[in-house]
């Protein structure tokens, strides 16, 4: 292709770090080996069968217009009981947006607040979809690392070292993808103190906000007082929470003016959302909860597993996470070993190689910009999981150190 045919906004984004690992995974499968994928962020369950009952009644009476761009005043209704109910929060239907998942909820936001040049602060390890969205605002991804030995929750310390008059937005992910890390109270309410201070908003993504361990509490950040809920985009969905990836219903909740402002562009990119998914959104939103314990459940099972494994395993050591259903270990410790003229001398080699020997798929740190870890999902069967990190070890246990 000649130059400058696709444009500079678009040469801009990285292609995501997952790509290469899943073309080659592609090409084992195609070869007929069977590959365990722990690279996809997708509840394994099934959405339940009230809310796919809601959305096919919706269908059989012909719900199948456009609606209102924003979403139908039902279920904006609908989420703003459950931002009552779930985050002590009150918002009216107008100072909601309904959106094709939290993605699109969240590049509206960055297209809504973002001007050429602002800085964004962005805690790492990030969502790879953070970066990418703030490029294409013209905003400037400013990167926060946190620590592995706090757990890689981020502190008012670490974020006042990249502040600049500058700064227009902090993105905060808690719990958080790919480390599950979970902000406590306190350090959260010095975060939200320092933000009104400096006037810098904060676009809060809260999709994780049901998958929590060990009595971990979710603080919603705008919950703090209403001088932070002023200056407060949440963005959340119905994906991960209720098992609807398919469905693409994300919302996101803050001052009418941007959520006007968000509705909008949203009505000249992509309208509203599926009219039939919203039907089911208000099932899944005021219907029973009960099966979002069960789910939790099953992933703490689940963590606890591959937490106690991985740490069993040469080279690796790995924190348990306190949200989310990936754990982040730390792999810097096989740097150096070998197989024949295999050496590992970084994460992508890493992942290469236990993809190559164990035929099993992860995602390398470097995606989530920060190095040395390896990302593995377990929102896959606890069978897969076991067979899995069985494949990982003989693999590790293979190379010369
Ligand atoms: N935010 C985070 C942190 C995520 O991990 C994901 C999904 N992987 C999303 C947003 C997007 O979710 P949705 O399916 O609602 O677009």
């Amino acid at each position: 292709m000649k130059p400058g045919v696709i444009s500079s906004i678009i040469s801009k984004i990285s292609p995501s770090a997952t790509i290469a690992v899943a073309a080659k995974a592609d090409e084992l499968k195609r070869k007929g080996i069977k590959i365990i994928s722990f690279a996809t962020g997708e509840p394994d369950f099934d959405t339940s069968e009230n809310i796919k009952e809601a959305a096919d009644q919706a269908m059989k009476a012909g719900f199948t217009k456009y609606t209102a761009v924003a979403g139908i005043k039902e279920l904006r209704e609908a989420i703003c009981i459950k931002l009552k109910r779930d985050n002590h929060l009150d918002y009216i239907p107008s100072q909601i947006i309904v959106s094709n998942g939290a993605k699109q909820a969240l590049y509206n936001a960055f297209m809504t607040i973002c001007e050429q040049g602002d800085e964004v602060l962005l805690p790492t390890p990030c969502y790879v979809t953070f970066p990418e969205q703030v490029k294409l605002a013209g905003g400037t991804p400013v990167y926060v690392p946190t620590k592995e030995e706090n757990n890689f929750r981020i502190t008012l310390e670490e974020l006042k070292t990249k502040y600049t008059p500058k700064t227009k937005v902090l993105v905060f992910n808690s719990p958080n993808n790919p480390s599950g890390a979970v902000c406590k109270g306190d350090d959260l309410e010095k975060i939200a103190n320092f933000l009104v201070d400096k006037g810098i908003w904060v676009i809060t993504d809260e999709i994780y906000e049901n998958i929590t361990y060990d009595k971990t509490e979710h603080i919603s950040i705008a919950s703090l007082g209403q001088e932070i809920k002023n200056q407060t985009i949440m963005v959340n969905g119905l994906s991960k929470t209720y098992a609807m990836t398919g469905w693409r219903v994300g919302y996101a909740a803050g001052p009418e003016e941007i959520i006007s402002a968000m509705v909008k562009f949203q009505g000249h990119v992509t309208s509203n959302i599926n009219s039939i998914a919203q039907k089911g959104a208000i099932e899944a939103l005021t219907g029973p909860q009960e099966m979002i314990k069960a789910m939790c459940k099953e992933y703490a099972i689940r963590r606890d597993y591959i937490v106690k494994k991985l740490n069993s395993i040469r080279g690796i050591s790995c924190n348990s996470p306190d949200g989310a259903f990936y754990v982040f270990p730390n792999i810097t410790k096989l740097y150096g070993a070998c197989l024949g003229n295999n050496i590992i001398n970084n994460e992508m080699d890493v992942v290469n190689y236990i993809l190559e020997e164990a035929h099993v798929a992860v995602v390398p740190g470097e995606a989530f910009n920060y190095p040395d870890h390896i990302r593995l999902t377990f929102a896959i069967s606890i069978d897969d999981i076991k067979e899995g990190l069985k494949r990982i070890e003989s693999a590790i246990n293979k190379l010369i150190f």
